[in-house]
């Protein structure tokens, strides 16, 4: 098999120590006999790989004890649905930072429930996405406000988070959980789906701090963040896979060096990509300098046919998952964790050869 570099932005590449270790010890988990793909949730070898990837990312991400660690199902798009549920108790209203896509299906699914609004606070819509919003406008009383810290689709990411004093934020990290260094005490809720620098899909990690909680709420059991939490997040039957792959890729992340040593990494991979990209006569960076993603990174050429003839091409030289998502089109070069140095040199040298064709 050909070396291939896989830029999807998610599902997405995995450390490859780690797919071979899930390779070597498929057949029979710890000696057990029996498969990590057969076992049940209510073993002990279960609970024990479960409170150790747990107690892993609470390493990582600095987690005070006063939060909660949910290992949960339905994505981050469940948690657009949950997080009003279970926080928007008080006001019944969020304010909602309109940074791009995930922002706005987060607006759209909290408009749908019942009894609880969502304000847009701040929007970069004029902008198109390739910046992040300036200028907030609170008015009133909010439970919570939601931030996309990484906008996976236009490029935006938050160095630093927006002086929102006495608010409570609530953090979409689904595309830079662990590339990407924030303060866990900054925010009452962090949410993220597992499969860009976590895991495969179908495990999604909640954050929230526990006093934000009502126990008395009562929410239906799969939704209700206090029911999670005192079954430690095996109410019914835990994605165990997805959480053992997790767990392997917690101990990977804490063997390089921890969350800022990645960041650091991904930094460096990141500046290799804009920089081609701000000196080249053939494509161009999509997002503002000042906002841009180090793990996600959108660009174009400026003809749509020739975006996809670069997209055919980088494919078959081994180049994989580069094109934007379909909202945007263009390109889009994905660099989480797990993307070696190599790969986005690789890219690079590749499109310099595009630009010299072209
Ligand atoms: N938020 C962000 C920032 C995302 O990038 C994505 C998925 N790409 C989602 C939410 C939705 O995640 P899921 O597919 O896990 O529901």
């Amino acid at each position: 098999m050909t070396k291939v570099y896989n830029f999807s932005a998610g599902p997405a590449v995995l450390p490859a120590p780690v797919i071979e270790q899930v390779q070597a010890e498929l057949p029979s988990y710890h000696g057990s006999g029996m498969s990590i793909l057969e076992m049940s949730h209510r073993s002990s070898l279960y609970e024990d790989l479960a409170a150790a990837a747990e107690e892993d990312l609470r390493q990582l991400m600095a987690i005070p004890d006063d939060y909660d660690v949910l290992f949960l199902q339905g994505g981050g798009t469940l948690q657009f649905t949950m997080a009003p549920l279970n926080l928007a108790r008080h006001y019944h209203r969020l304010g909602l930072v309109d940074s791009g896509h995930w922002a706005d299906r987060a607006k759209e699914e909290a408009d749908l429930l019942p009894g609880i609004q969502a304000d847009v606070v701040a929007s970069s819509k004029g902008d198109h996405y390739t910046s992040l919003p300036k200028d907030y406008h609170l008015n009133g009383n909010y439970d919570y406000i939601h931030l996309t810290l990484n906008n996976t689709i236009e490029g935006t990411m938050y160095r630093q988070l927006p002086q929102l004093p006495g608010q409570v934020l609530v953090g979409d990290m689904s595309s830079n959980i662990l590339a990407q260094r924030y303060d866990v005490k900054d925010f009452g809720m962090i949410y993220a789906g597992a499969q860009k620098n976590i895991g495969p899909a179908g495990l999604t990690v909640v954050i929230v701090k526990h006093d934000l909680l009502d126990e008395q709420q009562n929410l239906p059991a799969m939704l209700d963040y206090v029911k999670q939490a005192k079954k430690h997040s095996a109410l019914n039957t835990p994605p165990v896979f997805a959480i053992y792959v997790a767990g392997l890729v917690f101990k990977w992340v804490k063997e390089q060096g921890g969350v800022d040593a990645l960041q650091k990494r991904n930094e460096d991979k990141a500046g290799l990509l804009y920089d081609y990209l701000d000196n080249s006569k053939l494509f161009r960076a999509t997002a503002k300098p000042a906002d841009r993603s180090i793990t996600n990174v959108p660009f174009v050429t400026g003809d749509e046919n020739l975006d996809q003839v670069f997209v055919q091409d980088a494919t078959a030289a081994g180049l994989l998952n580069v094109k934007g998502h379909r909202s945007v089109g263009g390109m889009r070069a994905s660099l989480y964790n797990a993307m070696p140095k190599a790969g986005v040199e690789a890219l690079v040298k590749f499109m310099k050869q595009f630009e010299m064709e072209h």
